[in-house]
């Protein structure tokens, strides 16, 4: 039987799942109870939640929070699903580099100040550019480690694009090694993940990371 037509492109249901699946659902406190929470933790620091400069900070706090963890109310997946296909067979490397992030590290809270670099080999497919930098958002804006950020991102493109390859390198300074413990300032962790012809093939690899450049080094530039 002959077919012309174009086979559909699938998306593996199992793998979606995987991704949708979301940190186990929680009860949220009400507003009352996380403004408590927040007098406590001022109580904690050795001050009183009821002086006058500090009397607005719970509600501030608050609505902080929504702000810097609003990834959690967001589909990762639902992000990617508008492709374009009509690239007249591109089929070189996509790369946006220097994303800025500001995430949270989930052992202390304290901030996770980089940038990501995305890079993908198309299969006739592409995405618009700034659902990249949404993509990134959503994970950032989550209590994160650097190393599974790195993965989330680098999986979700992988499974929802389908592409030859991708690419995810994160460079960030975390803010619980620079303001506390061993206070370490100027020092940025490097991530990376590599998939299809970036993990496999040398030459695909070598280009990728020579066109991200040399990552900043530690000079802590994007804090
Ligand atoms: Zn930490």
């Amino acid at each position: 039987m002959p077919s012309i037509a174009k086979p559909p492109v699938i998306v593996a249901a199992a793998s979606v799942e995987r991704i949708r699946s979301k940190p186990r659902p929680v009860a949220r406190p009400t507003r009352d109870e996380a403004l408590d929470a927040v007098r406590t933790l001022i109580r904690w620091a050795g001050d009183d939640p009821g002086r006058e400069g500090l009397l607005g900070t719970p509600e501030r706090v608050v609505r902080s929070y929504q702000e810097y963890f609003s990834g959690y109310d967001e589909d990762p997946v639902a992000l990617l699903q508008r492709t374009f296909e009509e690239t007249d067979g591109y089929d070189e490397i996509v790369l946006l580099k220097d994303i800025r992030f500001e995430s949270f590290c989930e052992h202390h809270i304290a901030p996770i100040i980089g940038k990501v670099h995305i890079a993908y080999l198309p299969n006739n497919r592409v995405v618009g550019i700034s659902k990249l930098a949404r993509l990134v958002e959503v994970y950032a804006k989550r209590l994160q480690i650097q190393e599974k950020m790195t993965s989330q991102v680098a999986n979700t493109i992988d499974e929802v694009l389908q592409p030859k390859g991708v690419a995810v390198v994160i460079e960030a300074a975390h803010q619980c090694m620079t303001t506390r413990g061993v206070h370490k300032a100027g020092v940025s962790m490097v991530t990376s993940r590599m998939l299809g012809e970036f993990r496999t093939d040398p030459t695909s690899r070598r280009e990728v990371l020579a066109m991200i450049g040399t990552p900043a080094g530690g000079s802590g530039d994007y804090v």
